[in-house]
């Protein structure tokens, strides 16, 4: 079965909040589109003397609530439609968590595992060197996202600030730290969603000490999510995969030598003391928590019947269908959608931003309890929703999310 677009997937979970929140059609029909994008060509020269041409691609989607905010993709397999999809869901993301902030996404098509490292500084610089009038403090601030790292973004910020004449060091977030980079942003999305997790164990009554954890992506958000797991509640994650399958153990897998598999072969499946399954059977493990950290619609009609977890943490950004939606609330399944789970990253990455126009810079300390406040009342603010509407956790963020940035487009007079 083919894959479905996530810009329709998108449209589609605005469509169910536009009847819930009866919107005016002219309204409803404003937010089911980007309010700008840019496609540029980025020429890079490559190692061996031939110059190469690079697509890449800068999504506005709503700037009603703040300037753009979202990260930027180097992928090979990238398509207008996912940075579509992935920028209406930051305006979505930012609105909930009550940030003043709009949404917006960036991707280039490229595989950065083939470039030397000299071709992608110069395919980042130029990147940035074709989009760095329409983003910026004020107007739309980047950040990492798949394949893209903080040296990137050093790279970034660097030629927009060479262009601009300035050091501008809030043009872009996930720097490293001593180029203006925050406390906390390596871990950020995976500990708002353990907050999240925290306030869901509440409700659901659910004893987080021994509780049983599979997770699908073992890099940055799923990696850290076992650690934190671990360290904060004392879950015991049971099985964890990467794009070349899964491993389990019903005793527990150990994390510091999962990290240390991984460091050195490259991939978890080479763990020790474990069986070797498949990123399908993962999913459908008999387990507490399933935490689906990796990639787009991996939970769908035809397998969201035979989830067992009773909490699902999307980390991932859209990995759930609606079809499978439907199908995992009439069997109780309590998901923690993405743009609620996943919004630790872009808090601290708001923080950045904060600190960077201040001059200051925060402690560590101070960044946990910023971000456990947020993600507790964006939470809170779901689950409300939720019970008041009888709606489920996705769609009552969307109504949460949704409404803010209307108010604000009424008020601004756009609408
Ligand atoms: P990453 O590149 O660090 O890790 C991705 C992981 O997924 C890797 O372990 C990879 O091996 C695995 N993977 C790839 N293809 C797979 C497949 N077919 N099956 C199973 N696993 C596969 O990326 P990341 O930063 O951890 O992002 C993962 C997801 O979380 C993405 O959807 C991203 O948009 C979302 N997200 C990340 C952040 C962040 O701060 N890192 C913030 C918000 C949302």
């Amino acid at each position: 079965m083919s894959k479905p677009n996530p810009f329709e997937v998108a449209q589609q979970q605005l469509e169910s909040c536009a009847k819930i929140l009866n919107l005016e059609p002219g309204v409803h029909d404003f937010l089911r589109h980007p309010m700008r994008e840019f496609h540029v060509s980025i020429p890079v020269h490559m190692d061996d003397g031939s110059i190469r041409i690079f697509q890449g691609y800068r999504v506005q989607y709503n700037d009603a609530l703040g300037p753009c905010k979202g990260g930027i993709r180097f992928h090979p397999e990238e398509t207008i439609d996912t940075i579509r999809a992935l920028a209406a869901w930051m305006t979505w993301k930012t609105s909930l968590l009550g940030l003043p902030l709009g949404g917006g996404k960036g991707g280039v098509i490229c595989n950065p595992k083939e470039l030397s490292g000299g071709e992608l500084e110069r395919l980042s610089r130029g990147y940035m060197s074709q989009i760095w009038q329409w983003v910026g403090p004020g107007k739309d601030v980047p950040a990492p996202d798949v394949y893209t790292t903080p040296q990137i973004m050093a790279w970034m910020m660097d030629e927009y600030s060479k262009l601009s004449g300035e050091n501008a060091f809030g043009c872009i977030t996930g720097k490293p730290i001593c180029v203006g980079g925050s406390c906390g942003r390596d871990d950020a999305t995976a500990r708002g969603g353990m907050y999240t997790l925290r306030e869901a164990s509440k409700v659901l009554g659910m004893n987080l000490k021994n509780a049983t954890v599979a997770i699908q992506g073992f890099g940055n958000a799923g990696s850290h999510a076992a650690r934190l797991g671990r360290d904060l509640f004392a879950c015991k994650i049971v099985a964890v995969s990467d794009s070349q399958g899964g491993i389990y153990s019903d005793q527990g897998l150990d994390v510091n030598s999962l990290f240390s598999v991984k460091a050195k072969t490259g991939t978890v499946i080479n763990y020790p003391n474990g069986r070797k399954i498949s990123n399908e059977e993962l999913l459908e493990l008999n387990v507490d928590i399933l935490i689906v950290s990796a990639l787009e619609n991996v939970i769908t009609e035809e397998n969201a019947d035979r989830i067992k977890a009773k909490i699902i943490l999307e980390l991932a950004n859209g990995p759930t269908t609606p079809k499978a939606d439907e199908i995992l609330f009439k069997n109780g399944v309590h998901v923690i959608p993405d743009f609620l789970c996943n919004a630790g990253g872009v808090t601290v990455s708001y923080f950045e931003m904060v600190q960077n126009i201040t001059r200051f810079c925060w402690s560590i300390e101070e960044v946990y309890q910023r971000l456990d406040e947020r993600m507790t009342q964006a939470y809170r603010s779901v689950l409300e929703a939720s019970k008041n509407y009888g709606i489920d956790m996705r769609q009552a963020a969307y109504t949460v999310a949704v409404a803010r940035v209307v108010e604000a487009m009424k008020l601004r007079g756009w609408v």
